[in-house]
C-alpha cells in the first residue's frame, strides 16, 4: 500500500498537532453548550475519533452517512442519505465533522436538512478544505488545512474504498487510477 503513494501532503504529526489546536478552540467555543457532534461517515471517522479526545467539555456524538461520490473522483452533485442520525437535533447546537469540503454540495445539503429539523445552531468543522472547487457559497467555521485542488487519500479519505487507514494525507501515484 505505501508504495502506491506518490507523496505525503500532511504527516501524522502535522495532523495531530492541528487537531489538538482545534480541540482547544471547540472546547472554548462550545463551553456549556453540550453540542451534538455529528460525524459524516465514513471519511470523517478518524478525524472525529482524534478530535473528540482533544475536546475537554461535555459533548454527544452521532453519525450520519451520505454519499455524493460513489467510487469516482468527480462529484455527482447528488446527495443520498445512507444512514440518518439517531438523535433529534431540535434545539441542539450541532457541529458537523467532515473530512474534506470540495464542491460544498454535500455539506450544503446537510446544513439545510439540519436547519429544517430546527437545530439551534449549525457549524462545520472540516479537516481539509479545497476552496477552489466550490459550486455553492459555503465556508467551514473551523478548518484544519486548506489544500490545493488535488485528489488526496488517507486518514479516512478513500479511493475506491481503499487507503482510509493511512495515518497521513497523501497523493496517489497516477498509475493507481489507470488500473
Ligand atoms: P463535496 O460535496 O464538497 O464536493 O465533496 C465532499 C466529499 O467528497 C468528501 O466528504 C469526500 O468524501 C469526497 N472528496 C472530495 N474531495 C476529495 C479528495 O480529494 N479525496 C477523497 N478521497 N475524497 C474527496
Ligand atoms: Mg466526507
Ligand atoms: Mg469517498
Amino acid at each position: 500500500m505505501l508504495n502506491e503513494i506518490e507523496r505525503v501532503l500532511l504527516t501524522e504529526e502535522q495532523l495531530q498537532e492541528k487537531i489538538l489546536e482545534l480541540g482547544h478552540t471547540i472546547s472554548e467555543d462550545y463551553y456549556d453548550k453540550n453540542p451534538l457532534v455529528i460525524c459524516v461517515l465514513k471519511g470523517a471517522a478518524p478525524f472525529m475519533s482524534d478530535l473528540i479526545k482533544r475536546v475537554s467539555i461535555h459533548i454527544e456524538m452521532d453519525f450520519m452517512a451520505v454519499s455524493s461520490y460513489g467510487t469516482s473522483t468527480v462529484s455527482s452533485g447528488e446527495v443520498r442519505i445512507i444512514k440518518d442520525l439517531d438523535a433529534s437535533v431540535e434545539g441542539r447546537h450541532v457541529l458537523i465533522v467532515e473530512d474534506i469540503i470540495d464542491s460544498g454540495l454535500t455539506l450544503n445539503y446537510l446544513l439545510d436538512l439540519l436547519r429544517r429539523r430546527k437545530a439551534e445552531s449549525t457549524k462545520i468543522i472540516t479537516l481539509l478544505d479545497k476552496p477552489h472547487h466550490r459550486k455553492v457559497d459555503l465556508k467551514p467555521d473551523y478548518c484544519g488545512f486548506e489544500i490545493p485542488d488535488e485528489f488526496v487519500v488517507g486518514y479516512g479519505l478513500d479511493y475506491a474504498e481503499r487507503y482510509r487507514n493511512l495515518p497521513f494525507i497523501g497523493v496517489l501515484k497516477p498509475e493507481v487510477y489507470n488500473r
